[in-house]
C-alpha cells in the first residue's frame, strides 16, 4: 500500500506551488546525481573569473549549503538545452547548414591534456545565407531579459567573459579560427534573438588554454589556487557556490 503520509504533511506545510516544485525537482536532482562528476575540466568553466572556484568545480567539491542545484536551477539548465534545439531547427528551416554532431552521433568538440581538458561546442555552420563567413563555430545560450540587455550594451566579451573564453577555446582547438564565430542568445522572456560575431583572439585563447594547464597542475599537486579577492565582500564571491568553504579555510 502506498504511504501518502509525507505528501499529506507536505500539503499542510507548503503551498501547492512549493509542493509541486519539490515533487518535480526531486527526479531532476536524482538525474543530476546519477550523471556524476565530469572526469575532465570543461571549456565551459575555464573562463570563470576565479581560479579557485574553477578548481572547486573541477574537483567536484560540494556546493555550500543552500547553493545546491535546486529543481528550479535544473529547470533553467533544461530550458537552455531545449532552447538550443529550437534554434537549431529555426536555423535549418532558414537554409543554414548547421552541423551539430559527427556521423557517429557524437557532439563536435575537442580534447587536450590527454582528455583532461575538453569541451563540446553547440555546432558548426558549414554553409547558408551570406550573412556570415563559413565555416563558423556556433555557440548559443538562453538568457533572461537582463542578460540580453547586458549583451546588447557591452557585447559578449565584457558582458559574459566566461562564454567568450569558451568560444575562443573551441575556435582554437577545433581549427575554426579563420572566420568569426557566431554567438546567439535567445531571450527567454520575449523570444528575441541576439546575435554577434566573435573574432578569434589568439593571445587570449592561449591565456585561457594556459589557465587550464595551471588548474590541472595545481589539482595534481594538491595545491589550492589563489582567491580572486582579498575579502568575501567582493561581488564575485557573493555569487560563488563555494564562498563559505573558501573563506572559512
Ligand atoms: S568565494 Fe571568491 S575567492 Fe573563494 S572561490 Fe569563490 S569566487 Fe573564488
Amino acid at each position: 500500500m502506498n504511504d501518502y503520509s509525507s505528501l499529506f504533511d507536505l500539503r499542510h506545510r507548503l503551498s501547492l506551488s512549493e509542493t509541486l516544485d519539490e515533487l518535480l525537482g526531486a527526479p531532476l536532482q536524482r538525474e543530476r546525481q546519477e550523471q556524476g562528476q565530469r572526469a575532465y575540466l570543461g571549456a565551459s568553466i575555464i573562463g570563470r573569473p576565479c581560479p579557485r572556484a574553477i578548481q572547486y568545480s573541477f574537483l567536484g567539491t560540494p556546493q555550500d549549503p543552500g547553493r545546491e542545484f535546486t529543481g528550479q536551477k535544473l529547470r533553467i539548465f533544461h530550458r537552455g538545452h531545449e532552447g538550443e534545439k529550437w534554434m537549431i531547427r529555426w536555423f535549418r528551416q532558414a537554409g543554414f547548414d548547421l552541423r551539430t554532431e559527427k556521423k557517429n552521433g557524437e557532439q563536435f568538440g575537442f580534447e587536450a591534456c590527454e582528455g583532461r581538458f575538453s569541451g563540446h561546442c553547440d555546432g558548426v555552420f558549414c554553409a547558408g545565407p551570406t550573412v556570415i563567413l563559413y565555416p563558423a563555430l556556433w555557440e548559443h545560450k538562453v538568457l533572461g531579459a537582463k542578460g540580453i540587455a547586458k549583451l546588447k550594451k557591452d557585447g559578449l566579451k565584457t558582458a559574459y567573459p566566461e562564454y567568450w573564453a569558451q568560444v575562443q577555446i573551441y575556435m582554437a582547438y577545433m581549427g575554426l579560427e579563420a572566420n568569426p564565430a557566431l554567438f546567439t542568445a535567445l531571450n527567454a522572456d520575449t523570444m528575441e534573438i541576439h546575435a554577434e560575431q566573435v573574432p578569434f583572439d589568439a593571445s587570449e585563447a592561449q591565456r585561457v588554454s594556459d589557465r587550464a594547464v595551471t588548474v590541472l597542475r595545481a589539482c595534481d599537486a594538491g595545491v589550492q589556487l589563489p582567491r580572486i579577492a582579498q575579502n568575501a565582500d567582493f561581488f564575485v564571491c557573493k555569487w560563488c557556490d563555494f564562498a563559505q568553504r573558501c573563506w572559512a579555510a
